[in-house]
This record gives structure tokens, C-alpha cells and sequence, in this order.
């Protein structure tokens, strides 16, 4: 039992959730709620980041687990709560930014998800994906107007910041730093007769581009395609990357784990008793027959597996995993009462069991662990809320003994 549900609830994941299920889940909020594609919910992405650090860190999910967010900001060195950067966190997860020294003259790297079903993850695929990005005016060059007539902004004197002092208390002042209004944080203006009519000013304009992302055999879930210098173009910088994070949806039949895929078969009991013969269709559309061996019985929960019908291998698809099968016998609800004699003629006899005259008989009861551990909780809690109060049901219980 966990003490607090909250930063589990924020990425959608149980308590008892792995690793890989925490990343997935980051992975996808994370990629949605990122200030540049949903910039009205950047405290979203905040909280999601502190609950993925939390999570991520074995000692931090400890104390988070023991004793609630209370605990973390009292065990906390670091900074206010103790959290990282959501950027830094962002950056660190998908490998973006591409170090500090190179942040400089590099623009931002851009990172999208793309949706991929299993087959397209066995067989292979090219997917085209439309994306807008800005590329350098062609009409000024990235200048914004005519040469020349780009001048430092006289307001910020070329900084694009801002300071304010503020008067806050007697013989108390605060300087305060904001983006410059004349110039927007640019630093420098250009007249408005002499802006560039095709960006406005702007230096670079919006663009359509389409992408050609090649999903190879055998790629996972998470994996990263990185398009070198695709990113949005800003004069004077190297333009960023465009990494695209494939995102595996959910196939009705296999589950993949790692090489290996893992599909349920329902056996009916005559199946499961006197053999059977089905067919599986395969990621690439081919029929796999199996069939039981004659006399062969299928117990609930047996596992088989298939040599090389698993996932292919990324860069060497030819090397393949194991189908895996796990059978799940559907036995009748209920017979009826005709059959059981000859049932009974069929199966080897039932072992006696010698009952005592003494023994009493018991009703069989349907159970719900579920219910059985609210019950237990509810008893808990009412034992505690009694505790200072030897009227209650401990001091009866006490009696008793
Ligand atoms: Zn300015
Ligand atoms: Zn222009």
C-alpha cells in the first residue's frame, strides 16, 4: 500500500507499475503537454516531470511511497521541493538539446510521436508525416528588411532585456527584468517601410514539409528517429534536429515482449482434453496450423511456443523471436444432471474420502478477494478510531481471550 496516489495518478500508472511502463507513460504526456505543442497547460508539464523524477528514482519512489509528498520535501537538499528542471528532465529523457556548449549556436531540437502498429513494427513501413517548420525568409535572406535597415533597439540598447526598479519598502528597491516591449526580446528594429513584405519583419516564415520516416523490422517501442537538421531554422544557427519517438499501439492478439510475441488461445474442455487443430494468422498475414498431439491434454495456463514467429530483429530481421501461446480452458458453468453419469463412466473413479460422524456440514460461498481486502481495511480503520476508547471493540476484544 502506498501512502499517497497523486503523482501516480498524474501519469495515469499503477503503484506496482515496472520501469518501462513509468517511461512509456512520461514518454507519452510529456510529448503532449510540452510548452511548444500545448502552451496552455504548462503547469501540466511540470507536474508531470516531478512525478516522473519522483517515480524514476528508486530512493525518491521509497520515501514517496512510505511517507506521502511530505516526506520528499522534508528529506529534500535541493532546491525549493527539490525538483529538477521540467526542461532538464524533458531533454535528459529523450536526448534532446544536445549538450549545453552546443545549445548555443544550435537551435531547438523538435520531438514528435508517431503512432505504430505491431505489424507495421514486424513487416516494416515508410510513413509520411506533414509537419510545419520555420525556414529563413528567402526574400530578405533572414534579415527582415532591407540591408541597413536593421538598427539596435534604442530602448534595450541591443540586450532585448528590460530593467525595472521598483520601489518596494522604504529604502527598499527590486530590480525587475523583463522581455523589451519595443523590440519584443529581438534587440533591434527595423522601420516599418523597410520590412520585409514576405516575413513581415519576421526573418523566417512557416513551411510545409513532409517527411519520409522509414520504420524499420524489429523497431520498439520508444525508439527514436532523428532527422539531422530538420528543426525549425532561425537565422545565424544551426537548425536543430526533428526526432521522431515511435509509440506502439496495442495489438487485440500479441503483446510483445521484448523478441518474443505472447497471444492467449481459449481451448473449449473437448478441446483441451481430445485435441484440436487451429490457426493463427501471423503479423504478416500467413496461417500458422497447430494441432494437439492425439492423447495430448491441455491444462489452464500451459504455455507453448513457436520457434522464429516472434518479432524480428532490428538490423538483422531475418533472426526472429518465439511465438509464445498460453492457453486458457473455458470449462462449462454448470452440466446438466443426464450427463454426469456418464461422465463419471468415462473418468477414472473419484478417491475416497473418509468423514468422520462427527463432521459438520459447511456451505461453499463465492469469494472476491477485492471485497475480502475492503473488509479488512474498513476493520482496520474502525479498530483504530477506538483505540483511546476502552469501550470499543478492543477492550471487548480483550475479554474475550
Ligand atoms: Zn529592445
Ligand atoms: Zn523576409
Amino acid at each position: 500500500m502506498v501512502k499517497e496516489m497523486k503523482f501516480y495518478d498524474l501519469l495515469g500508472v499503477k503503484p506496482n507499475c515496472t520501469n518501462d511502463e513509468l517511461k512509456k507513460a512520461y514518454r507519452k504526456l510529456a510529448l503532449k503537454y510540452h510548452p511548444d505543442k500545448n502552451p496552455n497547460e504548462g503547469d501540466k508539464f511540470k507536474l508531470i516531470s516531478q512525478a516522473y523524477e519522483v517515480l524514476s528514482n528508486p530512493d525518491k519512489r521509497k520515501i514517496y511511497d512510505e511517507g506521502g509528498e511530505q516526506a520528499l520535501k522534508e528529506g529534500s537538499s535541493g532546491g525549493p521541493g527539490g525538483f529538477s528542471s521540467p526542461m532538464d528532465i524533458f531533454d535528459m529523457f529523450f536526448g534532446g538539446g544536445g549538450g549545453r556548449g552546443r545549445r548555443e549556436r544550435k537551435g531547438k531540437d523538435v520531438v514528435h510521436q508517431m503512432s505504430v502498429t505491431l505489424e507495421e513494427l514486424y513487416n516494416g513501413s515508410v510513413r509520411k508525416l506533414a509537419l510545419q517548420k520555420n525556414v529563413v525568409c528567402d526574400g530578405c535572406e533572414g534579415l527582415g528588411g532591407k540591408k541597413g535597415a536593421v538598427e539596435r533597439c534604442p530602448n534595450c540598447r541591443g540586450s532585448g532585456m528590460q530593467v525595472r526598479i521598483q520601489q518596494i519598502g522604504p529604502g527598499m528597491v527590486q530590480q525587475i527584468q523583463s522581455v523589451c516591449g519595443e523590440c519584443q526580446g529581438q534587440g533591434e528594429r527595423i522601420n516599418a517601410k523597410d520590412r520585409c513584405k514576405i516575413c513581415l519583419g519576421k526573418k523566417v516564415v512557416r513551411e510545409r514539409k513532409v517527411l519520409e520516416v522509414h520504420v524499420d523490422k524489429g523497431m520498439v517501442d520508444g525508439q527514436k528517429i532523428t532527422f539531422n537538421g530538420e528543426g525549425d531554422q532561425e537565422p545565424g544557427l544551426e537548425p536543430g534536429d526533428i526526432i521522431i519517438v515511435l509509440d506502439e499501439k496495442e495489438h487485440p492478439v500479441f503483446k510483445r515482449s521484448s523478441d518474443n510475441l505472447v497471444m492467449r488461445m481459449e481451448l473449449t474442455l473437448v478441446e483441451a482434453l481430445c485435441g484440436f487443430r487451429k490457426s493463427i494468422r501471423t503479423l504478416d498475414e500467413r496461417d500458422l496450423v497447430i494441432s494437439a498431439l492425439p492423447g495430448q491434454v491441455f491444462k489452464q495456463g500451459d504455455l507453448k511456443s513457436i520457434l522464429n514467429e516472434g518479432m524480428p530483429h532490428y538490423r538483422n530481421p531475418f533472426e526472429k523471436g518465439r511465438l509464445i501461446i498460453q492457453f486458457c480452458v473455458e470449462f462449462p458453468r454448470q452440466l446438466s444432471q443426464d450427463v454426469i453419469p456418464q461422465l463419471e463412466s468415462l473418468l477414472p473413479p473419484r478417491p475416497e474420502v473418509i468423514v468422520s460422524d462427527q463432521a459438520e456440514e459447511a456451505v461453499l460461498m463465492d469469494f472476491n478477494p477485492e471485497n475480502e481486502a475492503r473488509r479488512q481495511r474498513e476493520q482496520r480503520e474502525a479498530y483504530y478510531e477506538d483505540e483511546d476508547n476502552p469501550q470499543g471493540p478492543r477492550g471487548v476484544q480483550c475479554a474475550t481471550q
